[in-house]
C-alpha cells in the first residue's frame, strides 16, 4: 500500500468522455441514497479540483441540474452515463464515479454509506474531501 497518487483513467460507456483522476492505492467512496444517486447506483470518489483532468469529451457533456442547482450532473449525451460530476457537497472539487474507472485491480475501494436523503445533516462531513492538501489550514496533521 502506498499513499502516492497515480493517474487512473476512466470514462463513460461509449468512451466519448474520458478522464483521469489522481488516486492513491486505497480510497473511501460513498454510496449515496439520495433521489439521484440511488436510481443510477453512482459511487462517489470525491477529490480536489487538481486531481482531476478531462481528457476528451467536453462537447459531449450535458449538464443536468435540479433542486438547489449547485450540483452539475454531467452526462454523456450519447450513452447517458455520468462518469464524473460537480457535487453539491464539494463544488470546489469533483466526484468521480468509482464504477466508471477502467481498471480497479490496483485500487482498494472502501465503500461507506452516505445518507443523501438527509443531505443537510450530513453534507458537511464530506467537505474536506475536495480540499487541496497544500492549502489545508490544519497543517499539523
Ligand atoms: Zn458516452
Amino acid at each position: 500500500m502506498s499513499t502516492a497518487l497515480i493517474w487512473r483513467a476512466g470514462g463513460c460507456h461509449c468512451n466519448s468522455v474520458r478522464f483521469e483522476a489522481a488516486l492513491p492505492d486505497r480510497v473511501t467512496a460513498q454510496a449515496c441514497n439520495c433521489s439521484m444517486c440511488e436510481k443510477v447506483g453512482y459511487v462517489h470518489i470525491i477529490i480536489p479540483q487538481t486531481r482531476f483532468r478531462l481528457l476528451e469529451g467536453q462537447d459531449h457533456l450535458t449538464d443536468y441540474t435540479f433542486n438547489s442547482g449547485v450540483a452539475h450532473h454531467l452526462f454523456c449525451r450519447i450513452c447517458g452515463v455520468k462518469s464524473f460530476y460537480r457535487p453539491r457537497s464539494n463544488p470546489d472539487g469533483w466526484s468521480v464515479n468509482a464504477r466508471c474507472l477502467d481498471d480497479v485491480s490496483t485500487l482498494t475501494i472502501d465503500i461507506e454509506p452516505f445518507d443523501g436523503r438527509h443531505w443537510e445533516q450530513h453534507a458537511a462531513a464530506l467537505a474536506h474531501l475536495s480540499r487541496e492538501p497544500s492549502i489545508r489550514k490544519d497543517a499539523s496533521i
